[in-house]
């Protein structure tokens, strides 16, 4: 079998990988677990020292990398760029905390010495999307890496060149041999890795119905996993927002990585009061973002990933359409006979229950618009939804919005008058269909350890 990149500005194969054999998967397997024989009990020092030194790598090759993002998935340029940078931070977070994180931590008992230790618990598959496929595998490396795991990736088939990269930049900063390594595997091989005993845990960031199948299969074996899955993250727009403001974050977050992003926003609940005002400026900041060549420095947005997302996302726009749904911007495929994967900003109104659109999520750069009668009502619209991973909430009352993020609104990360992001300092995550597990910060460190209880009489 083979795993192909196209480019999807035109449809163009830009490479063809043969897929690792089952062999080569043991091989792989068996070469990282001998690695994590001495990893585990690698000193900080080093370990951060070689976290640092590819921050340095991540940075000099910058451009390169940026330039094979925008090949593989349509990436802008530079988005790519600011890409690498957060990989290179994320790399100098962990670095500068990661030992701080895992200190043993004593705890008072009867004992002469009672404490809690945090040891690495060896190979961790990651299972990762093309979407950022720079730093969807740098969150979850860095920390991993420091904890003293070793790491096996399973990229997304359409950024096989980024996954490689990614492994030569570990290389170049001078990581043993076989602490991290790419899988070039189809999605039907990664129960075998998860099935051989030496491959400890999973981690996938993905579609929910990816994340269910591998969390089925690491579960009937007792491993753990860590999911990090879609969203639908609504936007409040209370009646006293800055309006202005609020439609320019809104937009940006909306079209954020040509609208690919889990976290981006994707249910803008308007109070009845500023719907008609906030649409006007929200549909001009929409306009205004540019579509073009990723190459180009002025390009905003690029084609989505692929040809098939982009048609899936069409056709959840057309049954929304037809279920009464208004457009009020977009609503179609430029260039319908070319063979790229684009698709013009896109805004539905009038979103109501019954509507596809009110449960599923739009993985591309189609805002939903919703109406609530008032910020109670606008709450209640936020919270009937199974996902679950980010909310934000515009008004100019400050403490008001922080009572609404703290207690109100059911997702992992809830934040006030500006757009959901990652950040290495913060834990990111979801809850229900959105995943479960924590990444970034001292929670995502966390996840993948022996928390080990050393009692000494
Ligand atoms: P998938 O969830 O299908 O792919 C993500 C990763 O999981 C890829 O490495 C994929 O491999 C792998 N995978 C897929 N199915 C399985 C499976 N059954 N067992 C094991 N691994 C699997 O995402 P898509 O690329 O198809 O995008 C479709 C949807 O996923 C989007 O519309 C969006 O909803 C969601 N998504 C969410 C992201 C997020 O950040 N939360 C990121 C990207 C997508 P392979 O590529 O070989 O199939």
């Amino acid at each position: 079998m083979s795993i192909k990149s196209v480019n999807p500005v035109n449809g163009k194969l830009i490479k063809t990988y043969s897929e690792d054999s089952e062999k080569v998967i043991a091989k792989k397997i068996k070469l990282g677990a001998r690695a994590w024989e001495d990893w585990q009990f690698t000193d900080f020092d080093l370990k951060a020292a070689l976290l640092n030194k590819t921050a340095e790598v991540l940075r000099e090759r910058k451009k390169e990398l940026a330039a094979l993002m925008a090949l593989e998935m349509g990436k802008p340029l530079k988005s790519g760029l600011e890409e690498v940078e957060k990989c290179a931070k994320v790399c100098e977070y962990y670095a500068a905390n990661g030992e701080k994180f895992l200190k043993d931590e004593p705890v008072e008992t009867e004992a002469s010495k009672s404490y809690v230790c945090f040891r690495p618990l060896g190979i961790v598959l990651a299972v990762m999307p093309w979407n950022f496929p720079f730093w969807q595998v740098f969150r979850f490396l860095a920390p991993g890496l420091m904890a003293g795991n070793c790491a096996l990736l399973k990229h997304s088939s359409n950024v096989t060149g980024c996954a490689l990269a990614i492994e030569e930049v570990l290389k170049e900063a001078g990581f043993p041999d076989h602490v991290f390594q790419t899988l070039v595997i189809s999605s039907k091989r990664v129960n075998q890795v998860i099935e051989n005993p030496l491959v400890k845990a999973v981690t996938l960031t993905g579609s929910t119905g990816a994340g269910i199948q591998v969390a089925r299969q690491a579960a009937s074996l007792l491993k753990k996993t860590v999911l990090e899955l879609g969203g639908s993250d609504p936007y409040l727009v209370l009646e006293d927002a800055d309006l202005e403001y609020a439609a320019e974050i809104c937009a940006q977050s909306r079209l954020i990585n040509n609208g690919q992003s889990c976290i981006a926003a994707k249910r803008f609940i308007l109070v009845r009061s500023i719907e008609k005002k906030f649409l006007k400026i929200f549909k001009e900041k929409m306009s205004e973002k540019k579509t073009g060549d990723p190459f180009a420095p002025q390009t905003d947005l690029g084609p989505m990933a692929r040809t098939d997302l982009r048609d899936e996302l069409h056709q959840q726009v057309l049954d929304n359409i037809q279920a009464g749904a208004k457009c009020l911007l977009g609503g179609y495929i430029p260039d319908p006979k070319g063979k790229h994967a684009y698709y013009i900003p896109t805004i539905l109104t009038g979103i109501k229950k019954g509507m596809p659109a009110y449960t599923e999520e739009l993985f591309g750069p189609v805002a939903l618009v919703f109406s609530a009668k008032n910020t109670a009502d606008a709450i209640r619209i936020a919270n009937d939804s199974s996902f679950g991973l980010g909310a934000a909430v515009f008004s100019k009352d400050i403490a008001s919005g922080e009572k609404i993020a703290e207690g109100l609104l059911n997702a992992g990360s809830c934040f006030v008058n500006t757009l959901v992001k990652s950040d290495p300092r913060l834990p990111f995550g979801g809850i229900n269909q959105s995943g479960y597990g924590r990444e970034l910060g001292l929670f995502g460190i966390r996840e993948f350890v022996n928390i080990k209880t050393v009692y000494v009489r």
